[in-house]
């Protein structure tokens, strides 16, 4: 049975996308498979498929990275219980949410800011795809999810990471980075679904006021020349494109395109702007938004 919070969501959905909105509906509606990102700060893929085998545990990779793990016969608390879980050698992650570090092209001589950094799923994506080498900034403005990000960063054994417990939209004009990442506090749009929605009409609004502020901010503290990746777990225009559409052109910001045959198995929305990524929810990806951005 709908809760009122996801009919809510759905009505916005059918105003957005018309006919295709029932598949997002049906897609936000399915069980997702467990999924899992290898952690090459500590294993590589080799042993964490071996100790998934020894485990009787059924799994396959994403087309695009064989870092990206999709566990076929097993649910996340029977990955909690396995050694690499403890050791840190994997992390729990949607497969959504592996993209825009990749889209960021971490290397080992970039200082990077992660200005919502919280759990640090990201954030330690972005240190083991550098090679444990960039200087990363992560910020989080709440202090027990700090906590969380503080342990998470330790275990995953991301050592160059400074957390800094802070509001992204006061951090300093001075400090300009290389890349930057604003994975977006968002409505949840993309990971709702009939059985747990967050949405309501007011949080929608908070977000999209908290995105714009946060967006202008990291435009003025990313170096010229240089990229930051926008991203948001929502499928609504509003957090999204609409978004990127109203304030890029008042910062000399530009799109990069992302290839249309680029992570391929994840099925698109349509998006006003034809760079960006927007991912349809399904039994495999959350409904997920990610644009890379030139200043
Ligand atoms: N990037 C994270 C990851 O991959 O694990 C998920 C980030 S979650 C979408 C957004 C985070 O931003 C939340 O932890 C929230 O507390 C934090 N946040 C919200 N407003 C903020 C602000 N103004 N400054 C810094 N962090 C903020």
């Amino acid at each position: 049975m709908e809760n009122g919070n996801f009919r809510a969501l759905c009505d916005i959905l059918r105003e957005s996308y018309g006919d295709r909105a029932d598949e997002a509906v049906a897609g936000l509606c399915e069980e997702r498979l467990t999924t899992l990102r290898v952690n090459t700060l500590k294993t590589c893929a080799d042993d964490v498929f071996k100790s998934l085998r020894a485990a009787n545990i059924r799994f396959s990779t994403a087309a695009w990275s064989e870092n990206a793990v999709i566990i076929e016969n097993a649910h996340e608390s029977d990955i909690r219980r396995l050694d690499i879980y403890r050791e840190g050698k994997i992390y729990l992650q949607s497969l959504s949410s592996m993209i825009p570090p990749i889209l960021l092209d971490p290397k080992p001589e970039d200082a990077i800011l992660d200005m919502a950094a919280a759990p640090g799923g990201k954030t330690t994506q972005l240190a083991a795809l550098s090679g444990g080498a960039a200087a990363i900034t992560a910020c989080e403005k709440n202090k027990i999810r700090a906590e969380r990000l503080r342990f998470n960063l330790e275990r995953q054994g991301a050592n160059r990471v400074t957390v800094m417990v802070c509001d992204s939209r006061k951090l300093d004009d001075r400090f300009l980075f290389d890349k930057i990442l604003l994975d977006a506090p968002c409505s949840g749009s993309g990971t709702a679904s009939n059985r747990r929605c967050d949405f309501t009409e007011q949080l929608y609004r908070r977000c999209c006021e908290l995105q714009a502020e946060l967006l202008k901010k990291a435009l003025r503290l990313l170096k010229p020349g240089r990229r930051m990746v926008y991203s948001t777990c929502s499928i609504l225009p509003e957090e999204n494109e609409n978004l990127l559409l109203k304030i890029l052109p008042k910062f000399s910001a530009k799109l990069a395109p992302i290839p249309e045959n680029a992570f391929s198995g994840a099925k698109r929305l349509p998006c006003k702007i034809p760079e960006a990524l927007l991912i349809m929810p399904d039994r495999l990806y959350e409904g997920f938004f990610a644009a890379i951005i030139e200043k």
